[in-house]
């Protein structure tokens, strides 16, 4: 049997999506597609997404990054977890590490011990017993701290520079053979038949025709949403924030192998340590706070010194009814956007471009694998949706009218589901294809103050003095192992410094 194969492939637009896109495509497919990808200087990118998640570390296997090079150009640092200050209760703070708290016991998590043992009115932190919690106090990172008696590394993901990390990708990806062109699309030319996008038009008259045509044009969402029409759903009345302003300042020290995530009024603050600077944003609902008292805030509220000039960005959380319609497929901004409180888009942008590879198609498309890239997109926004909302949700907090909000909404029936099994049993429902696994999902649910009811019946199986003996030993074992890590700067400065000032 013969196959008509999609033979040209156009990326329109040059962020982290298109070049992530370009990099994973060439990689795989490079040597049976053409991929043109062109971008436009004068347009610019968005400039911000600059904390990552773990599963980033993949991208370093795929491409061959050396992770000190590309720390070193991108100005990053590590991060093991997000900090978060005032979520659940004004004044408190908890740690969303990557990794576990503890370790598991006759194949049961840890936390159903530690609520066994605070019945038992022994006096323990959840916090106590997470490596990167621990680590993170104490401004602290190496590779390969493994401890004895199932102590994991330090599970860790980057901070980085968002526009020095796509222009590395870029180089990664010309050399492989992606072409690039500088310009500004104008247009977009459909089919009369189908409706299939045929070529688009730049600035400079040339037309690029292309099979398969992949939108990273970001917010505007030139190709899916404007050229196809593809609707938007707006999740808003879940993730009620939609605007951020953002800016820099001066680097702080000591160093923190940390994003901040502090809780204010009516939305949240980042901060993101770099090499050479921080990134600061406050995210906020219009709703509930003006432009300027958003952008004082921030201001007031900087690590290091303000650096200017101030940013101010809108955004809608949701995401376009189908991720691929037709022959276009929408990886980035221009798909959907989570907001930014679990630094969760340049993974989705991975796990796109991941997908498109696995289901690359022949020609004509196949309508089957559109609709199951379709189902796999959407089933993973969802799953990292409840996860936010879990945040703004389970609160103490009715002090500002937004919190008030936050903590009457109505929230999807899946998230509602979860929070019941949790508070009811301390059991968590796993879903394979949620990044956020049940050790996360345990952390953020304690840490936003959900105390369960019961916890299974197998942690009776300690007695007092066992568990208190378990504890001692776990604490002995992660002090013991941090005791020798270097400080996240001494880490930084002897193997991946930047010469970015
Ligand atoms: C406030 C905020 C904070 C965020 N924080 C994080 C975070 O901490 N972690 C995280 O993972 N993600 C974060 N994100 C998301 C992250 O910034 C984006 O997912 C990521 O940068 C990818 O953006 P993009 O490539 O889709 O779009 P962009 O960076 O906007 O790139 C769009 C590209 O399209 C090109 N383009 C547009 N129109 C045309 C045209 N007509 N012709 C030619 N080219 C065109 C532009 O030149 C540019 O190259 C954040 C987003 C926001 C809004």
């Amino acid at each position: 049997m013969t196959q008509t194969r999609v033979k040209d492939v156009v990326i329109v637009g040059g962020g982290t999506a298109g070049w992530i896109t370009a990099s994973m495509l060439v990689k795989f497919l490079g040597p049976v597609i053409n991929i043109h990808l062109i971008e436009s200087e004068k347009i610019g990118r968005v400039g911000v997404g600059e904390a990552t998640i773990p599963p980033i570390l993949r991208l370093n296997r795929l491409f061959n990054i050396n992770e000190d090079e590309m720390m070193s150009a991108c100005g990053a640092t590590v991060k093991l977890g997000i900090k978060f200050d005032n979520w659940g209760h004004k004044g408190e703070s908890y740690l969303h590490g990557f990794g576990h708290n503890g370790v598991h016991l006759n194949n049961l998590q840890f936390h159903h011990y530690w609520l066994r043992a605070k019945e038992l009115g022994i006096d323990a932190d959840y916090w106590d017993f997470s490596p990167n919690w621990q680590a993170s106090k104490a401004h602290k990172f190496a590779h390969n701290v493994r401890g004895k008696n199932g102590l994991s590394d330090l599970i860790y993901a980057y901070h980085f520079d968002a526009l020095l990390f796509a222009g590395f990708l870029r180089k990664f990806a010309e050399k492989l053979g992606v072409k690039r062109t500088e310009g500004i699309v104008t247009n977009v030319n459909l089919n009369a038949e189908d409706g299939f996008i045929k070529s688009v038009s730049m600035e400079s008259g040339e037309e690029i025709k292309g099979d398969l045509f992949v939108d990273c044009t970001g917010f505007r969402s030139l190709l899916l949403g404007e050229a196809l029409g593809v609707p938007y759903v707006d999740w808003s009345k879940w993730l009620p924030c939609n605007r951020a302003v953002a800016c820099g300042s001066s680097r702080v020290e000591p160093l923190p192998p940390y994003t901040r995530a502090a809780a204010h009024d009516a939305g949240w603050q980042w901060t993101i340590p770099l090499q050479h600077r921080n990134g600061e944003g406050h995210v906020y609902c219009s709703d509930f706070m003006e432009a300027d008292e958003a952008e004082k805030i921030l201001r007031d509220n900087v690590a290091g010194d303000f650096i200017g000039p101030a940013n101010h960005i809108k955004f809608t959380t949701g995401h376009r009814k189908e991720f691929w319609h037709k022959n276009c497929v929408g990886i980035g901004l221009s798909s959907g956007f989570l907001e930014p409180l679990e630094s969760t888009s340049i993974h989705l942008i991975q796990r796109f471009a991941g997908k498109l590879v696995d289901q690359f198609p022949a020609w004509p498309i196949q309508d089957g694998l559109r609709k199951e890239f379709n189902r796999q997109t959407l089933h993973e926004f969802g799953l990292i949706r409840d996860f936010l909302v879990l945040h703004y949700h389970r609160t103490d907090r009715e002090d500002t009218e937004f919190w008030k909000y936050c903590k009457h909404m109505e929230i999807p029936e899946t998230l509602s589901d979860k929070m019941e099994l949790f508070q009811s049993s301390a059991k968590l429902r796993w879903d394979p294809e949620d990044v956020f696994a049940d050790p996360s999902w345990a952390q953020v649910m304690i840490g936003q103050g959900m105390m369960p009811d019961q916890y299974q019946t197998r942690a009776t199986a300690m007695n007092k003095t066992q568990l208190e003996q378990f504890f001692a030993q776990m604490r002995q074992m992660i002090e013991s192992t941090l005791k020798d890590v270097p400080s996240h700067s001494d880490y930084i400065n002897r193997y991946c410094q930047t010469d970015i000032s």
